[in-house]
C-alpha cells in the first residue's frame, strides 16, 4: 500500500501516529509524511525565517527516521483554511504526486484551527483529486477515492478511538522521531509547559492500556460513501 499522512505542523505526525507510521513502513508498505504548514510562528527566540529552516530539518530527520518520504505544502502557521482555493489546490496535488491507498490526517475536533482545517483540506481535497476536469499542473487525476482514518486529538480529549493498532515494538523509533523535533522539545516546554516526549508516551501507554499491550494508537475512520471498506487496512 501507499500511505499518505497529513498532518498541520512539523511534529504531528510524530506525536499522533508516529508508531503506525514506523509499523507500515516496517511491513513494507510506503509512506509519505506530509506536513501542511512551515512551523514558521512558533518561537521565542528565532525569527520566522530561521525557525521555519530548523524545523523542516528537524521534520527531514523525523521522516527518515521512520523510513518515510518527507513532503510539505509550505503553508503558514494560523493560517490553514480549507475554503482557500490555493490551498485546495495544494492538496489535490499532494494526493495526486502521493496517489495513497490509505490517508491519515487530523480529527475535525483537535484543539486548534490549523488541526480542523487540514482534516476538512484532507476530506474535501481527496474527493476533489479523483476529478478529471478538477485541472492542475498534476496528472493523472486520482483513480479513486481513498480511505481516511482519523489520528487522535492531541492528549485524545473528545477523542473516542475504535481502531487501536500496537506500537509496542515501534514506540522507541516513535520516540526518535519526535526528538529530532529538538526546537519543538523547547517551545512546548516553555510556551506549554509541557515535556512533549512524556506526553506522547503517556498517551501512547494510556491507548495500549485500552486494548491490552504495552503501547498503542487509536483511530476512527471516516464512514462516508466510496471511503468505507471491508479490509482492515491499519496494521
Ligand atoms: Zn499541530
Amino acid at each position: 500500500m501507499r500511505v499518505l499522512a497529513v498532518g498541520a505542523h512539523p511534529d504531528d505526525l510524530e506525536i499522533l501516529c508516529g508508531g503506525t507510521l514506523a509499523r507500515f513502513v516496517q511491513e513494507g508498505h510506503e509512506v509519505v509524511m506530509c506536513h501542511a504548514t512551515r512551523g514558521d510562528r512558533g518561537s521565542f527566540v528565532h525569527s520566522s525565517e530561521e525557525i521555519a529552516r530548523i524545523r523542516d530539518a528537524e521534520a527531514r530527520r523525523a521522516a527518515v527516521i521512520c523510513g518515510a518520504e518527507y513532503a510539505t505544502l509550505g503553508f503558514t502557521d494560523g493560517e490553514v483554511n480549507a475554503a482557500d482555493l490555493s490551498q485546495q489546490r495544494a492538496v489535490v496535488d499532494l494526493v495526486r504526486d502521493a496517489r495513497p491507498d490509505l490517508i491519515l490526517t487530523h480529527s475535525p475536533g483537535d484543539y486548534m484551527g490549523d488541526h480542523n482545517e487540514i482534516a476538512r483540506l484532507v476530506f474535501e481535497c481527496s474527493f476533489y483529486a479523483t476529478l478529471p476536469l478538477y485541472e492542475t499542473d498534476r496528472r493523472p487525476h486520482h483513480s479513486s477515492v481513498t480511505p481516511i482514518y482519523h489520528i487522535e486529538t492531541i492528549m485524545g480529549l473528545g477523542f473516542q478511538p475504535t481502531e487501536f493498532v500496537d506500537i509496542t515494538a515501534t514506540i522507541e523509533t516513535k520516540v526518535a522521531m519526535l526528538e529530532a523535533h529538538e526546537s519543538q522539545l523547547t517551545w512546548l516546554r516553555d510556551h506549554d509547559g509541557v515535556d512533549i516526549v512524556e506526553q506522547m508516551r503517556t498517551t501512547s501507554r494510556f491507548r495500549g492500556q485500552q486494548c491490552g499491550v504495552a503501547y498503542a494508537e487509536g483511530f476512527v475512520p471516516c464512514l462516508t460513501w466510496l471511503r468505507a471498506t471491508t479490509r482492515r487496512l491499519l496494521p
